[in-house]
């Protein structure tokens, strides 16, 4: 059974899924965690780094942890050209908090421009991640980003990247780049059933829209 280990990473959460000493890191953090993520990711045989989508709270570290290990980068396509260009799929909110965390990110947003991988490998729905020791597929959330990405582990426990969040409770991600896009997913995530919720920005709940 996997196990999976929650890292705080600025107001950001990222993962490592490990399964029989491998591991994979879904997001990596903003860069003044990238020591610590380090440190986790030692512990482990890390195979793959899996960004739920190239936001620098998420992806700042990717290029680094990549080089530091030597394992690929996996994003959506649809993504890629968000690497060093935020403007290219600006985002809107919905609600205080929305207009809150919108409002507090924004500058950084922009100005931070994440460095691209150079070991970038490109997944999709259903693609199997059994190939890096880990019982796990990648199921496409977009929304938030047009290429967000979640990583559902043993039809068990679902990281969903900001296509949901918890900030103060469970709800559909406030922040989106397509908001019709972004309830299409929360509903595809309802279809999924019972499943352990893990957010990029908040605690782990139940899947809260069933
Ligand atoms: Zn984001």
């Amino acid at each position: 059974m996997a196990e999976i280990l929650q890292i705080k990473c600025g107001t950001d959460n990222c993962y490592i899924v490990a399964e029989r000493g491998n591991a994979i890191l879904v997001d990596t953090g903003s860069a003044e965690g990238l020591e610590q993520v380090i440190t986790e990711c030692s512990k482990y045989k890390l195979k793959l780094i899996v960004l739920t989508h190239p936001h620098f709270d998420h992806a700042e570290n990717a290029a680094a942890i990549s080089e530091r290990f030597d394992v690929p980068v996996a994003v959506n396509k649809a993504d890629v050209e968000i690497f060093g260009n935020y403007d290219a799929q600006p985002l809107k909110s919905y609600g205080v908090v929305g207009k809150v965390v919108l409002g507090l990110s924004l500058k950084v947003l922009r100005n931070t421009k994440v460095r691209r991988p150079e070991k970038l490998i490109f997944v999709k729905e259903g693609d199997s991640l059994a190939e890096y020791g880990i019982d796990a597929r990648i199921l496409e959330l977009p929304g938030h980003t047009i290429g967000s990405i979640g990583v559902d582990v043993e039809q068990k426990n679902l990281l969903v990247g900001d296509a949901l969040d918890n900030w103060i409770k469970p709800a559909v991600g406030h922040l989106f780049c397509d908001y019709d896009t972004i309830k299409k997913t929360a509903q595809k995530i309802k279809l999924l059933g019972q499943r352990t919720l893990y957010y990029g920005h908040g605690k782990p709940t139940d899947n809260f829209l069933l």
